[in-house]
C-alpha cells in the first residue's frame, strides 16, 4: 500500500496534521500540544493513521465520523481492535448505521476534548447524518464531504435546499476559520469553477498553490472560509436555485 507523509497543517496551543488515506480522502489528527494523545477524523483505513500516530509518538484517545461512508469510517474498527475502550462520535442520525459509534450528538451539542470546546453542527446534504465538527478556539471546522476546495459533496441523500441551508450555517462562522476537507479533489473542482467563472483568477491560484503542496507534502493547506469563499462556485452561488443547476452540471462535468 502507498502510505504518504503526514503533514502538520496547524500549529501552536492546538496542532492538526493531515493523513492522506486512501486514493484521496483525508483524515486528520488533532491534539493540544504537548499531550501524548490525539484524535482522529474520519479514518479511512487504519494503515496510515497507525502509521503516523507511530511517527509522532501519539496515541488515540477518540475518533470523530463526520458521516457513515465507507471511505470515513472504514478504519474504525481496527483501530478498536488495538484499544477497545475508545470513544466513537458521530450524528445522532448516523449512529445506528455506524456499528462501533458509541455517542451520538444533535445539532448544536457540545463535548469537551483535551480542554477543547468541540460543538458539532448538522450540515445534511450530501448524507442527512453529516455534520462538521468545530473547534472554536483552534479555529478549525471539519466538513467532511459536505464541502472541497472549490467543491461540494455530491447529493446523495438530501435535497439542493437541505444543503443549501447547511452552506448558510457554515457562513455564518468566523471567516477566518480554516477548513478541513474530507477529499482532495481541487484539480476537477478547479477546472469545473473555471467553467462558472473564467476572469475569477483566485481559482488560477488555488490550482497552482495546491498542485505545489501536492507535489511538496503530499496534501494540501486547509484554507479559511474568507478563502473559500473567493473561490467556491457552490458557495457562491446566489441562490438554492443557482446551486441546484451548478451542482447538477457538476455531476455531469
Ligand atoms: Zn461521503
Ligand atoms: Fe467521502
Amino acid at each position: 500500500m502507498n502510505l504518504r507523509p503526514l503533514r502538520k497543517l496547524i500549529s501552536g496551543p492546538v496542532e492538526i496534521y493531515t493523513v492522506p488515506a486512501l486514493d484521496d480522502n483525508y483524515c486528520y489528527l488533532i491534539r493540544r500540544a504537548g499531550t501524548k494523545t490525539c484524535a482522529v477524523v474520519d479514518p479511512s483505513t487504519a494503515a496510515p493513521i497507525r502509521k503516523a500516530l507511530a511517527e509522532l509518538g501519539l496515541t488515540l484517545d477518540l475518533i470523530l465520523n463526520t458521516h457513515h461512508h465507507h471511505d470515513h469510517i472504514g478504519g474504525n474498527e481496527d483501530l478498536l481492535s488495538e484499544n477497545p475502550k475508545l470513544p466513537v462520535f458521530c450524528s445522532s442520525y448516523d449512529k445506528p448505521r455506524i456499528p462501533q459509534a458509541t455517542r451520538g450528538f444533535g445539532d448544536g451539542e457540545s463535548f469537551e476534548y483535551q480542554n477543547l470546546a468541540g460543538q458539532v453542527l448538522s450540515i445534511p446534504g450530501h448524507t442527512l447524518g453529516q455534520i462538521a465538527f468545530h473547534f472554536p478556539e483552534a479555529r478549525a471546522l471539519f466538513v467532511g464531504d459536505t464541502l472541497f476546495s472549490m467543491g461540494c459533496g455530491r447529493l446523495f441523500e438530501g435535497s439542493a435546499q437541505t444543503m443549501w441551508e447547511s452552506f448558510a450555517k457554515i457562513k455564518s462562522l468566523p471567516p477566518e476559520t480554516r477548513i478541513f476537507f474530507g477529499h482532495e479533489y481541487t484539480d476537477k473542482n478547479g477546472l469545473f469553477a473555471l467553467t462558472v467563472e473564467p476572469n475569477n483568477l483566485r481559482i488560477r491560484e488555488r490550482m497552482d498553490q495546491t498542485k505545489k503542496d501536492l507535489a511538496t507534502y503530499s496534501s494540501a493547506r486547509a484554507p479559511s472560509l474568507f478563502e473559500e469563499l473567493e473561490v467556491n462556485p457552490f458557495l457562491r452561488a446566489p441562490d438554492a436555485l443557482a446551486f441546484a443547476h451548478r451542482r447538477s452540471l457538476r455531476d455531469k462535468f
